[in-house]
């Protein structure tokens, strides 16, 4: 026998891209123990956890420069405002948009979302148009558009999913058509991990003059997203999916939309005149900002920013990617192990089940041994529909990931399996 062959080749455990050690110190969470074991956090794609730099941009702006922002003239309040903004432009700089004033700060991604369809939907779509979405969209992707669609007498057209969880390209381009008034897809799915073809996607819907709208949840907290070289016309993304608060989110749009658009809410901010009948709108985007707004998680979500561009995020894609090229090779080898998603392209999000062991108790399992995982439909009902099961178990990664720790997790896959006498 050879014994070159039989020496089992272990990948290398370092990566070239990022040492996770090297930002893991910054997260203090990520020590915590949790039913006597050490946390394992693999739920990323639901929400991330914060380093200290963003609890702290936090605390800072409570501890020294609280106050409401744009109206004050003192001190504090210029101080707020001066942070605020700044945030903004950190995003603008974050996705390459060509000013901050096509930056909205809302609550996140639906938000952002519910923010097109009810401001630019209700506006622009009228009975018989048609907005294509694909059948592996968040639900908040898939609801605003349902309720704007009722509303208004429009119709919704799907681009269908194949079984390796890739869209159906042909299909989407015999959707399109003179009745489309808008194509809205995610960026990258948070069931099957695929990252969709939208350059192309985009291009078709442009040579036919019809806007594109991303949902880049899944996209801007794990990869470069450049909206210029996208040419998107709407992009939506949550800042509690990458290192930032809860409660701040972005949408994205091109000048020409934004100013087209209708106000999303009314009140203080949004106007530039009030008079008793009526009232004229404020410049983009605070005339899509009304109210007092989440001062503290913009902040947060600017130092977050700070702390993925020291990282780069071309290194944080390379790193995510080497770490699930390693979980899928070491998946494959668990017997009646079934992934969903197999596409060539693909983020740190892999949905899977064993055998008819029910995700709900793997994933309690799972936990007992602090490894924090999702079980469910994913916020995805209709995926989970056409693949005819329930629900998934699903591990997401980030950069503070490391080999070892998906090591354990397959260690306790084995475990499960034995346990549920499998
Ligand atoms: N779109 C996708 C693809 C998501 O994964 C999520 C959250 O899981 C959302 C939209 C909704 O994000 P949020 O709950 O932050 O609004």
């Amino acid at each position: 026998m050879d014994t070159m062959t039989a020496v089992k080749k272990e990948p290398k455990k370092k990566s070239e891209f990022l040492n996770p050690d090297d930002y893991r110190k910054d997260f203090p969470i990520l020590n915590e123990i949790v039913h006597g074991k050490p946390l394992i956090y693999f739920d990323n794609g639901a929400s991330t956890q914060k380093p200290l730099q963003v609890i702290n941009a936090i605390s800072d702006y409570y501890l020294h420069s609280n106050a409401n922002v744009h109206r004050g003239i003192h001190a504090l309040s210029e101080k707020a405002t001066a942070a605020f903004e700044d945030s903004r432009k950190k995003i603008a700089n974050f996705i390459n948009a060509s000013t901050e004033k096509q930056i909205i700060f809302t609550r996140g991604t639906s938000e952002s979302i519910n923010l097109v369809a009810s401001a630019w939907g209700r506006k622009f779509v009228t009975a018989d148009d048609e907005i294509i979405l694909s059948e592996m969209e968040h639900h908040s992707n898939l609801v605003p558009w349902q309720i704007l669609a009722q509303e208004v007498g429009a119709k919704l057209k799907f681009i269908p999913f194949k079984d390796d969880g890739t869209i159906d390209f042909p299909v989407f381009e015999q959707l399109i058509s003179g009745r489309t008034k808008l194509v809205a897809i995610t960026h990258m799915s948070n069931v099957f991990g695929t990252i969709n073809p939208i350059k192309k996607i985009i291009r078709i819907s442009h040579d036919r003059g019809v806007p594109v709208l991303l949902d880049a949840a899944q996209s801007v907290p794990h990869l470069p997203v450049d909206v210029e070289f996208l040419d998107c016309d709407f992009l939506a993304f949550s800042g509690h999916k990458m290192i930032g608060p809860t409660g701040i989110g972005v949408l994205y749009g091109k000048t020409q939309r934004l100013q087209n658009m209708n106000p999303y809410q009314g009140g203080g901010e949004m106007i530039s005149s009030v008079w008793l009948e009526n009232s004229t709108w404020n410049e983009i985007p605070h005339k899509f900002e009304a109210g007092t707004p989440n001062i503290a998680g913009a902040i947060g979500l600017g130092a977050a920013i700070d702390y993925l561009n020291d990282i780069g995020m071309t290194n944080i894609a390379l790193y995510e990617q080497e770490l699930t090229t390693y979980a899928l090779e070491k998946m494959s080898s668990i017997k009646n192990l079934k992934i969903y998603g197999e596409a060539p392209e693909r983020g740190g999000i892999i949905s899977f089940n064993i055998g008819d062991i029910h995700p709900h108790d793997l994933s309690h399992f799972l936990d007992q041994q602090g490894i924090a995982v999702r079980a469910g439909h994913h916020c995805a009902q209709p995926i989970m529909r056409k693949l005819n099961i329930a629900a998934t178990t699903r591990i997401s990664f980030y950069f503070y990931n490391t080999k070892q720790e998906i090591d354990t997790f397959i260690d306790e896959l084995e475990n499960a399996i034995n346990f549920f006498n499998y």
